[in-house]
């Protein structure tokens, strides 16, 4: 069960005080208490652990400040929807509004390489008024023989660069808690020019110790890939361990499953879930086209599989776009042959702009 409270009380004041006061007198019933700084309005919560079935539910939804009770469903206890019951609240980070009413476009490297692309890659994003960006330094990779990025030797100029070009946020994979520090530190000697959203791979979707820890601080926002070949239950699940630690700022991510039915595919296009998600979720969701059809192919009409692929998760209501570009894909040292090219970061942007519009509209008619 979760108690929601009025956005305007204070998590330390009498009301939430009150509560608490009364379910420490009922038997065997246990309170944890969460609070967010949500997008569009800040939450209290605190949700009941233990024996709840005889809890005096109607006694407590008459204290003054809780706004409603709600009986939480097996799964997603942290960021389920409940039912429809609870709200998406969503999170602001470094000043930029993550929820479900939202839609960024995340397009950067895959990888960075030098210097050169990446201040090229930043040029052409603050050209085209975008402040959110990919950057991967550290790159988990199938094969031991190739790229594994630069790491924490790039982070300097990464940051530096952001700064200069405006970049609000920059996505960036992590495998290892070691990696979260040396962004900490190379962004505070950097004078924290940017922020950044800690990526989670589809190969780490059920590294149980790496979620516990990215959920473990709260400085930094998560972005869960969907495991690659897990059901979507289980892949939500990660996102309810990093929550379960403490940390509720997550965006969850599709990127295709693993499958030769998606061929000629690199994976199989699952963003037909991107509804499910938030209905099952409380959760912005994000979709990586690239990594999802991870290849330049293009149709009879002129646009790129790639291109339709967002289109069809941005009319499904998607809240964030994560997307490969680079300056020179035949010189990037990762995934170049998915990347799409400076001079077409415009006609991509108007597309996302457009089915966006066609969303909205849609929604409108309800
Ligand atoms: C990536 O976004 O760089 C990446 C490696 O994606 P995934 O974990 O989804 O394969
Ligand atoms: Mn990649």
């Amino acid at each position: 069960m979760i108690i929601i409270f009025n956005s305007e009380i204070d998590p330390k004041g009498p009301e939430v005080k009150s509560a608490l006061e009364f379910i420490a007198r009922q038997p065997e019933v246990r309170a944890e208490m969460h609070s967010v700084q949500g997008a569009s309005r800040s939450l209290t919560e605190i949700y009941l652990l233990g024996k709840v079935d005889n809890f005096p539910r109607e006694t407590i939804e008459q204290f003054p400040g809780v706004e409603r009770v709600v009986r939480i469903s097996e799964k997603y206890r942290i960021l389920g929807r409940h039912k429809s019951q609870a709200d998406a609240v969503g999170f602001v980070y470094n000043g930029v509004t993550f929820d479900q009413n939202s839609c960024h476009v995340f397009a950067g490297l895959c990888a960075v390489d030098t210097p050169a692309h990446v201040e090229k890659m930043m040029a052409a994003l603050k050209e085209h008024g975008l402040t959110t960006t990919r950057m991967g330094a550290y790159k988990p990779r199938t094969s031991p023989y190739d790229f594994q990025g630069h790491g924490k030797k790039c982070l300097p100029y990464v940051f530096e660069l952001a700064g200069k070009y405006g970049i609000k946020v920059i996505a960036m994979e992590v495998v290892h808690e070691g990696q979260i520090d040396e962004i900490r530190t190379a962004l505070e000697s950097a004078g924290n020019p940017t922020g950044v959203m800690l990526q989670i791979g589809t190969r780490n979707a059920q590294n149980f110790e790496l979620l516990k820890l990215v959920g473990q601080q709260k400085q930094f926002p998560v972005l869960v890939k969907r495991g690659m070949g897990i059901t979507l239950e289980e892949s939500l699940n990660a996102c309810e361990y990093i929550a379960s630690e403490g940390n509720r700022n997550i965006v969850f991510c599709l990127r295709g499953v693993k499958s030769h039915l998606g061929d000629p595919h690199r994976n199989l296009v699952d963003f037909s879930h991107v509804p499910v998600v938030r209905r099952l979720t409380r959760m912005p969701v994000c979709i990586d086209p690239s990594h999802s059809v991870g290849k330049r192919d293009q149709g009879p009409d002129g646009l790129l599989d790639l291109q339709h692929a967002t289109a069809q998760g941005v009319i499904a209501g998607a809240n964030m776009v994560l997307v490969d570009f680079h300056p020179a894909p035949d010189k990037a040292l990762c995934d170049g042959s998915q990347a799409l090219q400076l001079n077409e970061l415009g006609s991509f942007l108007e597309d996302v702009r457009i089915v966006r519009e066609a969303f909205q509209k849609r929604r409108g008619l309800q």
